[in-house]
């Protein structure tokens, strides 16, 4: 009843906290903020610039261009936290930006966690969350949120797959029945492919870039699928034996033989998803496909080039980059519904 009442009076929040960025949606608002997971801190002392104001936007802002007194950090690393304090730090910046004015009741606060997140991990989360100021932590599994937000039929006793494509991980799962029947989590992503760009433009070009340079270029002419029409862009970096800064030109074919790789991994976890599905499950998905999300989803061509290597139909659900924060807050505005998706910490001993 007190908790009923609570949960009138506060705002209940749902976040997708990734590796890349966090989303944050108010219930009876919807998405209310959407921001880069980054802070920018003071060497040594670890504190938060801008008296704890340089975060997401602001930090982002100062990426790549800070004195070596100031260094721009993620306090998560695919998909785990990497520096707890830092990371309640960027939650209770988050969660005080996203509520209403006036509203000082402790929210009750959902949060998106990846798939193979250990206990110590997910303890981690609610901790974190708690001390930012929730009332009450909840959390499900990114994958399922996905699912959600995406618009399958997860409850139902057939098989979905969703594939979501982040910063650091690219979670596969197959849900039926409203459980998770086979799932795979890799530590290859978007940071993976520009990493894959930055070996790609020393080995071919002698020229080192930055992963802001080469994550730029990935966007600008990135693609997995032969284009139509193949593109070229500049990049500016620095040469690995002179050390003088110049630009080179690169075309959207050598770009994608750079993220051949990664590529390649993400279709492997896809496949061994499969191979760990019944024979029923794994032919449902001849019907149903797989649908991708995520911002990685973005990548040009990459459904075709995944039907292509996987034999599945392949989509790109609807705007990808917000998928898990729209099945996050489907999980709270229907939370009866949805209760048994999501596990508080009482429960998760
Ligand atoms: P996370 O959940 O890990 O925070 P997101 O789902 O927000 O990750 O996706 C972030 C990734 O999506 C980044 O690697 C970014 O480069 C990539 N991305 C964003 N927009 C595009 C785009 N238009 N084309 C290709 N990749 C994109
Ligand atoms: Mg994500």
């Amino acid at each position: 009843m007190l908790h009923r009442l609570l949960g009138m009076l506060g705002s209940d929040l749902a976040i997708d906290l990734g590796t890349a960025n966090t989303l944050v949606s108010v219930v009876g608002e919807g998405l209310v903020l959407n921001e880069p997971s980054i802070v920018a801190v003071e060497e040594g002392t670890h504190r938060i610039l801008s008296s704890g104001c340089a975060v997401g936007h602001l930090a982002k802002q100062l990426q790549g261009r800070t004195p070596q007194s100031i260094s721009v950090v993620r306090p998560l690393s695919a998909g785990v936290i990497t520096d707890f304090e830092l990371c309640e730090a960027m939650l209770r910046y988050f969660m005080r930006k996203a509520q209403p004015q006036g509203m000082r009741f402790r929210p009750r606060v959902l949060v998106a966690v990846p798939g193979c997140i250990t206990p110590v991990e997910k303890r981690a989360v609610y901790n974190s969350t708690q001390r930012a100021g929730a009332r009450e932590v909840l959390v499900m599994p990114e994958s399922k949120a996905a699912a959600i937000g995406a618009g399958l039929p997860i409850t139902e006793p057939v098989a979905s797959m969703v594939c979501d494509i982040g910063g650091g991980t690219t979670d596969v799962a197959v849900y039926s029945l409203g459980d998770v029947v086979a799932s795979k989590s890799i530590r290859v992503a978007g940071d993976a492919m520009d990493q894959a760009i930055v070996d790609y433009m020393r080995r071919h070009y002698s020229l080192r870039i930055g992963t802001t340079a080469a994550e730029r270029l990935r966007i600008a002419i990135g693609s997995a699928y032969p284009l139509e029409e193949e593109l070229s862009d500049e990049v500016p970096g620095v040469d690995a034996i002179s050390r003088v800064p110049r630009k080179a030109s690169i075309t959207s074919e050598e770009l994608r033989e750079a993220l051949g790789t990664p590529l390649l991994q993400i279709v492997e976890a896809i496949k061994a998803t499969l191979d760990d599905c019944s024979t029923d499950l794994a032919s449902d998905l001849v019907d149903n496909g797989l649908v991708l999300c995520g911002g990685g989803a973005l990548l040009h061509g990459i459904d075709r080039y995944l039907s292509e290597h996987t034999g599945l139909p392949t989509r790109v659900c609807a705007e990808p980059l917000t998928a898990v924060a729209r099945g996050t807050y489907i999980c709270l505005e229907h939370f009866d519904r949805w209760r048994s998706a999501m596990q508080s910490s009482d429960e998760d001993v």
